[in-house]
């Protein structure tokens, strides 16, 4: 439990706590893709691979800039744990921090997925979301969330008295990524990144702000659709907390396959110039 307040409240408290709060970023200059053009060209889309996310397990994709894919709940309610890599280049990665103060704690159609420093570019943007009407529900919950992290086998270890447990999202995505590149899993773990959760329902409990997640309200035949900006390696874990209604860290709560379906378009949305990277010149203030 946090103590209660130390200090006495100044005698003119309720005037600087009814302040208006401002948007940390003027996203009004923000670049913003014409969702318009991209949504055109999904009549064209051919399906050419499909990769099954075992129950409990994480699996990677491959797929070329211009190329669309969708992260499907095919037999129960299940949330994904996603991490995004530039195809050639693993320190290129999803920047979950920057993509949730440009576009707020839950993604969807028409957000774009950051790269992390220095290309900050986007490097995905959302095209379609089947669970679109979700919204904010009377908790402050929503879905499709960068807000957090990933389960991982060290903070169960911190608040389990030490447990192991070996299939916590960031272990999946570290096995996986490490069959995909030939790295060893020690040398992969330090790549696996904060997530995007699919799926996953979540939010900030209003009195105490604390993170919290209630059953998914995805379903068979629901998706998640993206379009790649850059030459995208995927890897999804599906979590072991299955529709994390009730706990995650361990083998208790019912799991299902994901599914990564992998289309081509027959054309670039109008307009569309793949992203350049930043154009900051990294001087930081140095002369010379
Ligand atoms: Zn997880």
């Amino acid at each position: 439990m946090k103590p209660v307040a130390l200090t006495q409240a100044p005698d003119d408290a309720a005037q600087r706590k009814a302040i208006a709060p401002v948007l940390c970023y003027p996203v009004q200059t923000l670049p913003r893709p014409d969702i318009d053009a991209y949504r055109a060209v999904r009549d064209g889309l051919t399906l050419v691979e499909t990769v099954v996310v075992p129950a409990r397990d994480a699996a990677t994709f491959r797929v070329p800039a211009g190329g669309f894919f969708r992260i499907v709940s095919t037999e129960g309610p299940q949330v994904g744990d996603l991490n995004l890599f530039n195809q050639h280049d693993l320190s290129e990665r999803f920047y979950t921090g920057k993509t949730r103060a440009l576009n707020g704690t839950h993604l969807g159609v028409g957000d774009q997925l950051f790269t992390s420093f220095p290309t900050l570019r986007p490097m995905a943007t959302i095209t379609h979301d089947t669970l679109d009407w979700y919204g904010f529900d009377a908790f402050g919950g929503s879905v499709h969330d960068v807000i957090g992290t990933r389960c991982d086998p060290y903070t169960h270890n911190l608040l389990s008295d030490g447990g192991q447990y070996h299939h916590c999202c960031h272990s999946n995505l570290t096995r996986a990524l490490s069959t995909a590149t030939g790295l060893t899993p020690h040398q992969a773990e330090p790549h696996v990144h904060d997530v995007l959760n699919v799926f996953m329902c979540t939010g900030f409990t209003r009195d105490t702000g604390q993170y919290f997640m209630k059953a998914s309200p995805v379903r068979p035949g629901d998706f998640l659709e993206f379009f790649a900006e850059i030459d995208l390696l995927g890897c999804l874990s599906a979590c072991p907390g299955g529709d994390c209604s009730s706990e995650h860290s361990s083998d208790s709560a019912r799991c299902y396959p994901l599914l990564v379906e992998i289309y081509t378009a027959t054309q670039r949305p109008e307009g569309w110039v793949a992203p350049k990277v930043n154009g900051y010149d990294r001087c930081h203030g140095v002369a010379g």
